[in-house]
């Protein structure tokens, strides 16, 4: 039987999976329990938890998952051999699963008003499809990276008043997001509705989509974000499954005007995850996923309408996750205003990142016993470039 605290945000309601490693021993998946992590490849008789990705397990399907629960949850209560459990703060923690496609949305209101108001102050905030489309960009699957892994700070093009120039970015920030991962794809020709959701997306991560504001703002027209965003994002260790989401799904914010009947779904929900975003150790905002306009099934709804398939191992992140309130935003760019209003950074006055700069990004849920569930967290320090 694992030990595992009566608070633990990793109880048996909860169970990710991650790809870990011990001391001379190959990366294999294991679930979280507690403070412990549980090797499936030594207690489960199935290859796919001897591989260094989720990615075959998560391809043989929404009741294999069921089936898989189950019995971790019957196993964790029960005698496993010794040598099947080891510390959480003794293994190491690899990039979970093998990215195949990564999708950005860009689905809270309140994230993608601010920055209209911020890139465009003389135009309305929201162009004029967002409302009526989950609008998102292609990024760059090959530089997803696991939380821990420094960021070297990226060098490229911006603007200045005496024309373009080439150099370290010099307004590196953040965006705060929860990020989607299709276990079971869909052929090529047949989209994915609202209510096939469950079927389809395995489990979610936290995302910190770093971003280079200075070389996003002189790139992105006509074709939106690329080299700004394609240097690094970063994703938490441990896959928490959708069935332990289960109790924190809320309805989703009113949306109007109605979207189109394939963006709509039986019963529209959305996810109840309080976020906590820590600059060198201090706390500088609270995002409330609960209040983003689009809905992860919504989503991936859209991703697949024209036909397009989804495969095992694709990342779709929600976009920045932004409340109304001030401390509720999910980048520094929002939090600092596009930097004229500083946050006080112990006794310091602080806008974009520095080198050495470390940025960690936690979350909790409710759970199915009444108690909350954790995601761990995704962390990442800036390198000089
Ligand atoms: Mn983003």
């Amino acid at each position: 039987m694992i030990d595992v605290a009566r608070d633990s945000l990793f109880g048996l309601d909860n169970l990710p999976y991650g790809v870990f490693s011990t001391p001379g021993a190959a990366p294999r998946v294991g679930v979280r329990v507690g403070d412990s992590v549980l090797d499936l490849a030594r207690v489960l008789d199935d290859e796919v938890f001897a591989q260094p990705s989720l990615n075959p397990f998560m391809a043989r399907g929404h009741r294999r998952w069921s089936e898989v629960r189950e019995r971790v949850t019957e196993l964790a209560g029960a005698d496993v051999p010794a040598d099947a459990v080891h510390p959480v703060d003794e293994v190491h923690m690899h990039l979970p699963i093998e990215v195949a496609d990564y999708v950005d949305f860009y689905a809270s209101e309140h994230h993608a008003s601010n920055i209209g108001r911020l890139f465009r102050p003389d135009s309305e905030p929201l162009m004029p499809n967002w409302k009526h489309l989950p609008v998102g960009y292609h990024g760059r699957a090959g530089t997803v990276v696991v939380s821990g892994t420094d960021i070297v700070r990226p060098r490229g093009q911006y603007a200045t008043p005496d024309g373009p120039e080439f150099g370290p970015c010099r307004r590196l920030d953040i965006e705060a997001e929860l990020g989607f991962v299709v276990g079971a794809g869909s052929p090529l020709g047949t989209p994915v509705s609202c209510d096939d959701f469950a079927e389809h997306v395995f489990g979610a991560v936290l995302v910190n989509d770093w971003s280079a504001r200075d070389i996003q703002a002189w790139e992105y027209v006509p074709l939106g974000p690329f080299l700004g965003k394609s240097f690094a994002t970063s994703i938490s260790p441990w896959v928490v499954p959708m069935a332990a989401l289960d109790a924190a799904r809320v309805p989703l914010p009113r949306q109007d005007p109605e979207p189109l009947p394939y963006l709509r779904g039986r019963e529209p929900w959305g996810l109840d995850i309080d976020l906590t975003i820590d600059w060198n150790g201090q706390a500088i905002s609270h995002p409330p996923y609960r209040t983003m306009y689009w809905s992860p099934a919504q989503m991936l709804a859209h991703l697949t309408v024209n036909g397009a398939s989804a495969r095992t191992g694709d990342l779709f992140a929600s976009g920045t996750i932004s409340g109304p309130e001030m401390n509720q935003r999910g980048a520094l760019i929002e939090l600092t205003w596009g930097g004229a209003e500083p946050i006080d950074l112990d006794g310091e006055p602080r806008t974009f990142l520095r080198d050495d700069d470390t940025i960690t990004i936690s979350a909790t849920a409710p759970s199915s016993s009444g108690g909350r569930l954790g995601f761990g967290e995704v962390h990442g320090r800036i390198q000089a470039s």
